[in-house]
């Protein structure tokens, strides 16, 4: 099945493999749906997202597993052998009831032993003598080995392997595994069985294109596509491994990074956005009159961002990244009031009614005096205001609107939509930002804003959100109080920790205690905070007023913890995470987390968060081991961002999460943060390509905007000059 298309006297170019997509040569084999045998291996192979051939080769092994030889096996463990089979037969059962079997005698050159198959009869006539097998099982009593999963190993499929080579790939050579592929797998579908799957159909690689343009390929020093796949699951060795898997992550990001690109281009290029250029009045008036306080350096920054954006006829295409209280708001109402005081409307979307009316009220509150007209349009807005609302946006009336879905909905119309905010933009699909662009005047779009309170590490960024620029708002507002941070260890630096939160208290200031995390149980998790208010209450907090709270308590006792903390009745709140929202008393300047480790980084950050709000320097103080690299970077690290970054170096990230947030698929192969640097060469060749050839229409770039088109759908390849 050779890819017949490509033989015409020149490749298709993007556009026409869209317009075409009969003459568009699907790579048959890949395409096509796995064929599985049982319902437990089906439902295994969608668990695992294994729906084509295509999806197979690219799960990749995560590990060689060390094979065991049959003199090594001991009784009741669980070991992979890889034998050769040296008789086999079926005994007849009799006996009503019990699964047919399969017996063979099987060996390497350690020693024979016996191994038995269940229920699968035909095995008799698959595996003939002289079969090698990869066996995964274990050794019963008396030299007999149960057989869980099994498959041939690569001399078995010598033949398939041959046409495989014949056809152009690099063929694997199969020589016997000294240690097996371990393949991610799951209920119903084991590595075994994966790898006996990827052996049927290893004649596939051979189908498959290279679409990277050689001088790109050479320029990376990246192995070729097809020998990569083959590699990655029948390595020569180590170095191989590493190298095919780079090449195929390589791709990933290549193509995500291109969609990205592309996509911000399309609206740079094909769509105009309103130029608003004109100096300053309204909103130097609003800033310098209005507003009850100075920016800081990170908010003029910003502004500085957006007046250069907006004083153009590309769209915004900016994400303002601010944790919580960083100042968001008073960014993105100077954006609208940009537009407002060039006679354009603005509009600020954020995910839920709650959010809306928040931002509602904070506007109101920001624009003291101002006689400026401004609506409040969510999915719970009576009838009758909503039509005024609506009314009033498409004749102009209304310049500035605060919303949430509703805004986009297809009745509203807006007379001069100039710039739109999009708050927690991660929440909104790609389909809802195409839709406010469609709400623009008169077939230009509105410069956007997106504004997320999420710490989004660099590279995460890049690969998530490649198609917007960046502006970060790092630094608090003035008032914020420093915080430090201390891990406390031994028995001395736990006693000293309860002495200054005794301190704390005599000076007027109030505390928390944090309990651990009990993952698997809100109960147990209530059970040991109540366990450690009554112990801190009779022993090292004895004399101090402290309340208790947790999520099983009933509304009505929650209420009254928390208002007595909030009146400053109480000195001390022992609570479980649920402090982590919604508490806010600005007298509170210590903070003591029982079994910090077991929080995530972020967690501690968010918890950490409910002091240093007042006008006292604060106390964090973070129960666990010393060497735990979570808790030093805590105490090390006040930025949310740089602490985003070292939690995912030490996680890691099985996936890309940002591409998934932002409505790309999400990555087989590669990772982050170990794949940083490869997204970065990624990005700067989209960027290179897409500057080169925005339509793809090159014929070195034919087989990418097949992949593209692959990958993303005809979205993705949708022309940029329209
Ligand atoms: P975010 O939306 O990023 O969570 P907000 O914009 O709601 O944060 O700001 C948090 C609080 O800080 C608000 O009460 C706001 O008025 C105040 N604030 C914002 N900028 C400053 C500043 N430069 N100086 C002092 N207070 C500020
Ligand atoms: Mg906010």
């Amino acid at each position: 099945m050779a890819p017949t298309a490509f033989a015409s006297a020149r490749p298709l170019t993007a556009r026409e493999l869209v317009a075409a997509p009969v003459r568009y040569p699907r790579p048959s084999v890949l395409a096509r749906p796995l064929q599985l045998g049982g319902a437990r291996a089906r439902e295994g192979a969608q668990a695992l997202g294994l729906l084509t051939v295509g999806d197979l080769l690219l799960h990749l092994p995560r590990d060689r597993r060390e094979a065991r030889t049959v003199a090594q096996l001991t009784p009741g463990e669980s070991a992979t052998v890889v034998v050769e089979v040296r008789s086999i037969s079926s005994r007849s059962v009799r006996r009503r009831g019990m699964r047919p079997l399969v017996e063979a005698v099987v060996a390497d050159e350690t020693g024979p032993m016996r191994a038995t198959f269940f229920n699968q009869p035909w095995l008799v006539r698959q595996y003939p003598a002289g079969t090698r097998l990869v066996l995964h099982g274990r050794l019963k009593a008396r030299n007999r080995f149960a057989v869980q999963t099994h498959a041939p190993t690569g001399e078995a499929v010598a033949a398939e392997a041959g046409e495989a080579r014949a056809a152009g790939a690099a063929a694997p050579e199969a020589p016997a595994p000294a240690a097996v592929a371990h393949y991610p797998a799951t209920e119903g579908l084991s590595s075994t069985q994966i790898l006996a799957l990827v052996r049927r159909h290893a004649g596939a690689i051979a189908e498959v294109v290279d679409p990277l343009p050689s001088r790109l390929r050479v320029a990376e020093r990246l192995p070729g596509r097809p020998s990569a796949l083959s590699a990655a699951h029948f390595p020569l060795g180590e170095a191989q491994v590493e190298a095919s898997r780079r090449r195929l992550a390589f791709d990933e990001l290549l193509l995500a990074q291109l969609a990205l690109r592309r996509r911000r281009h399309r609206r740079d290029r094909a769509r105009r956005a309103p130029v608003l250029d004109r100096p300053p009045e309204l909103t130097a008036r609003w800033l310098s009159e209005l507003l009850p306080f100075a920016l800081t350096a990170d908010q003029r920054r910003a502004l500085a961002a957006i007046d250069h954006d907006l004083a153009r006829a590309r769209p915004m295409q900016r994400l303002l990244m601010g944790e919580v209280g960083s100042g968001k708001t008073v960014v993105a109402l100077y954006a609208l009031l940009r537009a407002v005081e060039h006679g354009y409307q603005g509009a600020l979307m954020a995910p839920t009614e709650t959010l809306a009316e928040q931002h509602f009220a904070t506007l109101q509150a920001l624009l003291p005096g101002e006689p400026l007209a401004l609506g409040l349009l969510t999915g719970s807005t009576p009838a009758g205001r909503a039509a005024d609302l609506r009314s009033r946006l498409a004749d102009g009336q209304l310049a500035l609107v605060v919303g949430t879905h509703a805004l986009i909905e297809p009745g509203v119309g807006f007379a001069r939509l100039g710039v739109a905010v999009v708050d927690e933009q991660h929440r909104f699909g790609v389909r809802q930002r195409a839709a406010l662009d469609e709400k623009g005047a008169g077939g230009a779009v509105p410069h956007v804003l997106h504004m997320t309170a999420t710490p989004i590490p660099r590279t995460l960024a890049l690969a998530g959100y490649g198609d917007l620029d960046f502006t970060l708002l790092r630094e608090r507002p003035r008032g914020r109080q420093p915080i430090r941070t201390f891990v406390c260890s031994t028995a001395a630096e736990r006693a000293r920790a309860y002495e200054r939160m005794r301190e704390e208290v005599r000076s007027g200031r109030q505390g928390y205690v944090v309990c651990p995390l009990v993952q698997e149980s809100e109960a147990l998790q209530a059970r040991a905070a109540t366990a450690e208010f009554e112990r801190l209450r009779r022993g090292e907090l004895a004399g101090l007023r402290v309340e208790l709270l947790h999520g099983q308590l009933r509304p009505a006792a929650k209420q009254r913890a928390m208002a007595a903390f909030s009146s400053g009745e109480a000195d001390v709140l022992v609570a479980t995470s649920v402090i982590e929202v919604g508490i806010d008393v600005p007298n509170a300047s210590v903070m003591l987390v029982e079994d910090a480790e077991r929080y995530g980084i972020s967690q501690l950050h968010q918890l950490r968060g409910r002091i240093g709000r007042g006008s006292h320097p604060s106390l964090c103080l973070l129960f666990g081991p010393k060497e735990s690299a979570r808790l030093r970077a805590l105490a090390a690290h006040s930025d949310g961002f740089k602490l985003a970054e070292i939690d995912l170096a030490l996680r890691g990230e099985g996936e890309l999460i940002g591409v998934r947030q932002h409505g790309l698929a999400a990555t087989r192969v590669a990772e982050l943060p170990r794949d940083a640097e490869l997204l970065e060469r990624a990005a700067h060749h989209a960027r290179a390509i897409v500057a080169a050839d925005p339509e793809l229409e090159a014929p070195e770039h034919a087989l990418l905007a097949v992949a593209l088109l692959e990958a993303y759908g005809a979205e993705a390849l949708a022309p940029i000059r329209a």
